[in-house]
């Protein structure tokens, strides 16, 4: 009884400390918006000090490219917060994504969005839908790193890293632990991505082992997303890697109705940014009817992420009870259900106006029962023995049968490394390859130690580095286009590459 006295006493002193926050009003609908939300802030006693930052349109025009003025990051460094309204970001070439920038730069690596459903009050076809989407932030295909290797081929690196998986992982049940969620779902296509995915879905499984409390379970993400667009309600939180929690947050958001009442969070170790899921609206920009609901639910995570629950529940249950009240801006208004379209900031009094009072119809938030604070410890590198066992080496061939090649190279006796296959696109063509393949100019010839036992997909010889740089330079002197290598290890006896499809 003493000590859950302490501790709600430690929760109000939390609740009624300053929290400094830099505050970005963004273009088009965005200073209307976070207008109408800081109003509610200060009404409720958040105690937020807000310091103004210049991002977007503004800064891109004035000709600088990133969108943000060096200036910024200090003051962004200074605050640790972020509270953002959506940016413009200019028609045209040459412009970078100040989201990205944002998220990169600051090593924001969770994206943490609850889609939850309001019906009857926001149109849906599954009113129980409650879903927290955990997405990882920083890597997977958005590593932004591409090159076109042939006149026919471009890659995208796919990067997925040991690291990035458990702290995406951790986070996500620590959050599901925080917020008194009771199940987390991993959805993965590593049934084709052995490695990347892979990784991804062994990091869930270990990680998972450490929360027994919390139901733990893994889909394949296609049949994933076909379920949670289905029967989302099934779902509590999520959590994937950066590709497929990008589209499945936008499905999640779509079919809950709320795309305009989402709030999202981007979650990093020492600073944290929270913004609406929508964008800037230059449409309706400057009516005042725009609907600041999703910055408010971007404000109230701020305020649960740095402990002021208390208060991030008054607020949200003000704004539910609003909502059931039937006081609505046009973009959610429905016959029968609303009983007033108000403008931006109207909206903002009828929250204000509800302050302490609790919604009849809709869930009553109750983020102040939470667990605590969110820590993810730091990486911890085991150390793993590393064989170079072979390298994979990338040409540029235009020719179209592959015996041709695969036994030219065959018949290159002049190095120690013999050919063990080539795969075109990831399919074996020599040896004993079929001849429907299709084959592109873009051939990658497999080669490992000359004296090397293999066993099914064990290669046993050591390769030493010095035969792979004589090998492309005896290539490239007979005429080869060598484009890129790949080396081949094993990791403590495990193989660190795939196999080639029909090897
Ligand atoms: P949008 O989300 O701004 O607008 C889509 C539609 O939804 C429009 O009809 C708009 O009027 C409506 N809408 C959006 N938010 C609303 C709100 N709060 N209240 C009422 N109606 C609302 O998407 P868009 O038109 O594709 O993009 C406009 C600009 O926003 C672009 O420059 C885009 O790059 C930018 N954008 C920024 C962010 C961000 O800063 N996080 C995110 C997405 C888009």
């Amino acid at each position: 009884m003493e000590r859950l006295k302490i501790q709600n006493k430690q929760k109000k002193i939390l609740n009624q400390d300053v929290t400094k926050v830099a505050v970005a009003y963004g273009d088009g609908i965005g200073p209307e918006i976070m207008d109408a939300t800081l109003r509610i802030l200060n009404a409720a006693g958040a105690n937020i000090q807000p310091e103004k930052i210049e991002i977007g349109e503004k800064v891109y025009l004035s000709g600088n490219s990133s969108g943000i003025e060096k200036s910024t990051w200090e003051i962004i460094n200074r605050n640790k917060l972020i509270l953002k309204a959506p940016i413009t970001t200019p028609q045209g070439k040459g412009y970078k994504s100040l989201n990205v920038t944002l998220r990169k730069s600051l090593g924001l690596f969770a994206n943490v969005r609850p889609v939850i459903a309001y019906a009857p009050y926001v149109e849906t076809n599954f009113a129980n839908m409650d879903v927290v989407i955990v997405r990882e932030n920083e890597e997977d295909l958005y590593a932004g790193i591409e090159h076109q290797q042939t006149q026919d081929v471009v890659q995208c690196l796919k990067l997925i890293t040991r690291p990035g998986c458990e702290k995406i992982v951790r986070y996500a049940f620590e959050y599901a632990k925080a917020y008194g969620r009771k199940k987390v779902t991993c959805m993965v296509k590593d049934n084709i991505m052995k490695l990347t995915d892979g990784l991804f879905h062994n990091v869930f499984k270990e990680i998972a082992l450490e929360y027994p409390e919390i139901e733990s379970n893994s889909q394949i993400i296609d049949i994933g997303s076909a379920r949670l667009a289905a029967t989302p309600q099934n779902y509590d939180v999520i959590v994937t890697s950066n590709l497929y929690g990008d589209i499945i947050s936008d499905i999640a958001a779509e079919i809950a109705g709320s795309v305009g009442m989402a709030g999202s969070a981007n979650i990093g170790t020492n600073v944290a940014m929270f913004e609406a899921i929508h964008g800037s609206a230059p449409d309706i920009a400057g009516q005042k009817i725009a609907n600041p609901s999703g910055l408010l639910n971007a404000a109230i995570m701020l305020l649960s992420h740095v402990g002021k629950t208390q208060i991030a529940d008054t607020i949200k249950n003000a704004w539910l009870k609003t909502l059931e009240d039937g006081y609505h801006t046009v973009d959610v208004y429905q016959e029968n259900i609303t009983k007033e379209i108000v403008s931006t900031g109207e909206f903002a009094t009828r929250v204000i106006e509800n302050l302490g009072k609790l919604p009849k119809q809709l869930k009553v938030s109750k983020l102040a029962d939470g667990k605590g604070e969110i820590k993810i410890p730091e990486y911890i590198r085991k150390e793993q023995h590393q064989v170079l066992v072979g390298v994979d080496i990338f040409i540029d061939w235009k020719g179209k049968n592959p015996n041709e090649i695969g036994d030219t190279l065959n018949n290159i006796k002049s190095f120690k490394m013999k050919l063990k296959m080539i795969t075109n696109r990831g399919v074996k063509v020599y040896p004993d390859g079929l001849p429907e393949t299709y084959c592109t100019d873009h051939w990658r010839c497999r080669f490992v130690d000359i004296d090397s036992k293999i066993d099914g997909d064990k290669i046993y010889n050591e390769v030493d580095f010095e035969k792979i740089i004589a090998l492309q330079s005896i290539l490239h002197h007979k005429g080869f286009k060598v484009i890129k290598t790949e080396n081949l290890y094993e990791f403590d006896g495990k193989r660190g590459f795939s196999l080639g499809q029909g090897e």
